[in-house]
Order: C-alpha cells, then structure tokens, then sequence
C-alpha cells in the first residue's frame, strides 16, 4: 500500500518583530518547523541549526534526529558566548512503514504545534510544553484562559537547553484527505480554530492555504513569527473509500483520530517517498545490540557476585570439631549460603584432651587466612596436650616441656 502526499509552506515575520527566528523544513516525507527562541539573531541560529541537524540525521529515526538536533544546538550555545541560552522548538512529521502499513510519525518538543485535519474536524496532536499547557491539562485551565494567559510564552522543554531531551512520538494512520498542520504559535496564538478550520477546509492547494493563514495572523496582529506547514494525504491506496463503505449507512464518525503515544522505534523504513526517511531497521539492530549489552552487563555482576560469594566460603580455614575430634576445615564456620565447610582433616585430639585455655578457641572454631596457619595451631595443640597430660597413675604430676619437643605418636589420626 502507498501514500501520497503533497505539501505547502509559508512564513513571515510579523508586523512586530524584526527578525524571523522561525525556520521551516519541507521535502518529500520530512516536514518540521522550529521557534527559536535568544537574544540577538541567537533564536535564528538555534531553530536553523536544530533543522540542518535534522535534516542531516534523519536516517536515525525520527526521534533520535530531534535528539540529534537538541544536541547540535546546546554544542553550539558551549562553543558560542554570544548563542548562550539559546533554545528552539521543534515539530516534526515524516512519513514511515510500520508492520507494512504506511504510517504519519510525529515528533515534538515545545509548543509549536502538530495539528491535523480530518473529516473537517482539527484536532491537535501534540501537547504544549509550556507553562499554560501543563495546567491545562492538569485542569488548573481552560483553553480560553490558556490563550490569554501572561505566561503563555513560557517554554517548559525546549532544544539547546540541555545535552538531552525527552522527545514527544505521536503515531497517525493516515486518510486520503487528511490535512497535517505544522505550526508556529505566531499562528494559533492570532488567529482562532474556526478560522483556522475554515481556511484548512475550502483552500485545496497546500501553499495557498498556508499563505492564508499567515496572512490572517498578520491582520490579527502579527505581533511574533509566523510558520506554517501543510501536508495533504491525496492518495491512501484506496483505504479511505474501504473505511467508508463498511461504515455507509452509519452516523459513526468514520476515522477518528487516535493519539497513539509510541516510545518505539518502527520496525521498518518506508517505501519511496523520501531516501531521508527513518531507516528504522538500524535502530532495531541497536536495540537487540544494546540488549545484548545489558545481558552480558548483568551476567558478568551474577558472576561477580557468585565468584565474590565463592571466594569468601571458600578460602579461610578453621579448626573445629568433627566426631568428637579437633578438625581443621576449609571454608567458614557455619558455611556461606550452599558452600559448607569442609574437612581438611580429622586429628586424633579430643576437646577433652586440650587445656581448657585452648577448647574456647577451637570451640570458636577459631579462623585462619592459611591452611599453614591453621596447621601451624593445629601442631601447638598437640604439644601442649603432651605436655599437660602426662599422667602417672596414682599421681598426677604436670611437666612443662619446652615447645620445641617432638611431636606425640598419639596425636597422628
Ligand atoms: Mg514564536
């Protein structure tokens, strides 16, 4: 299935401003208009810059070209003094194939605006990300109060500002005779919807309705930037004529407009109209590549841990008891998890046979860094119960012997 499209664009600088700091992009399947916004001719620059960079990356996908762009103006506010500050909005739509259906995607940040026109209903589709958008949609204003409100200039996402940005993605299945509008608020902030709807509904020819509107903004005023970018869907492979015959008969609107938040990418490129469409397919592989990554990323911390964990249960030894006898272990006393201790080896000394100084500190089941250390202990406590024990029935006389004696047969398991 193929879309058609055709398109149409005006802009003008008002009657109030002595600059145009808006810039528009039009080519086939890549549409976008930007408000700059600084001092001096800085609005000028940040909305071209932000455009050429989303001309340039628009092979990235769509919202990833708008990062893109977000990053070329704040790298050029850093390198430029005179730009600092600098910041524009940006509205985007092209034109992409999703599950093999043909499909409008539209990007935005900021409040120029994405409307589009359809069974001659206008219906915006992105939001404002302003001051007065955020409280109207938490309710704390109405449209009308919006409109006139003092803060209504206030931006509250804008591109330049930051090194990232949190990019809007709206989705719309296109109709033959839907009407896109890209705007900038030059435009809705002079003239009203009705009007807007009247001239997006009896002007056919995109470039002459766009020149309308900025006219009508000029007569209402004029006071900022006007920008307009109209594109009509004229030919839908005959889905709209589908639409309507299965829905004949009925009063249902037949096509209504959904507001499909996507934070995806689509999964593949568009067919024609445009060798600048988001190349999608590169922006899967990225992702199944990031994933993998994050896999791998996560199996070397288990491994870590595991081999961390390992480590600890298995490299202290300790001399405890075993079988009534004094043993030494490898490992930690009571264990680690799974990893119990286990016996290094087993001697022939009973806890009974030990000085009593002795028993708490293999009854502590005493540590040791080293099997040589532990070995090391394990050798004194047979010296020292040799030389404690030496009983002679009927008397019981204690000879010290000094540590160097020989070790006792008896103390050999
Ligand atoms: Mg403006």
């Amino acid at each position: 299935m193929t879309i058609s499209l055709r398109w149409g664009a005006a802009t003008d600088t008002g009657r109030v401003r002595s600059v145009n700091e808006d810039s528009a992009l039009v080519e086939d399947g890549l549409f976008a208009v930007a408000d700059g916004m600084g001092g001096h001719v800085a609005g000028e620059v940040a909305s071209r810059v932000a455009i050429d960079a989303l001309r340039t990356n628009a092979g990235q996908g769509l919202a990833e070209a708008v990062r893109l762009a977000n990053r070329a103006v704040f790298e050029r506010a850093v390198d430029d003094p005179s730009l600092r500050g600098m910041g524009t909005t940006m509205c985007a739509a092209t034109l992409v194939e999703q599950d093999g259906r043909p499909q409008l995607l539209i990007a935005n940040v900021g409040d120029s605006r994405v409307y589009v026109l359809r069974d001659g209903e206008l219906v915006q589709l992105t939001d404002d990300h302003s001051l007065v958008g955020e409280m109207e949609r938490d309710g704390r204003l109405t449209a009308e109060e919006a409109k006139v409100h003092p803060q209504r200039n206030i931006v509250t996402r804008v591109l330049g500002n930051e090194p990232d940005v949190e990019v809007d993605q709206f989705w719309l299945d296109p109709f033959r005779g839907d009407r896109l509008l890209l705007c900038s608020d030059g435009l809705f902030d002079m003239v009203d919807d009705d009007v807007m709807v009247h001239v997006l509904r009896s002007e056919p020819d995109a470039n002459e309705a766009a020149a309308e509107l900025v006219t009508l903004a000029n007569e209402a005023g004029g006071r900022d930037n006007i920008t307009v970018v109209l594109v009509d869907v004229v030919d839908d492979g005959g889905k709209a004529e589908a639409a309507s015959a299965s829905l004949a008969g009925t009063t249902t609107k037949s096509r209504p407009v959904e507001r499909v938040v996507r934070d995806d990418e689509p999964a593949e490129p568009a067919p024609a109209p445009s060798n600048r469409r988001p190349r999608a397919g590169r922006a899967t592989r990225h992702l199944t590549w990031r994933s993998a990554l994050f896999v791998l990323a996560l199996l070397a911390i288990v491994a870590g841990a595991a081999g961390g964990t390992w480590w600890f249960a298995r490299t202290g030894y300790f001399v405890g008891i075993d079988r009534h006898r004094v043993t030494l272990f490898q490992g930690r006393p009571g264990g680690v998890l799974f990893l119990d201790p286990t016996v290094e080896h087993r001697t022939g000394l009973r806890l009974g046979d030990l000085p009593p100084a002795r028993r708490a500190a293999v009854e502590d089941q005493h540590e040791f860094t080293t099997k040589a250390a532990a070995e090391r202990f394990i050798d004194r406590l047979r010296q020292e119960t040799t030389t404690t024990t030496t009983t002679t029935p009927g008397t019981t006389s204690t000879t010290v012997l000094p540590p160097t004696s020989a070790p006792t047969p008896s103390s050999t398991p």
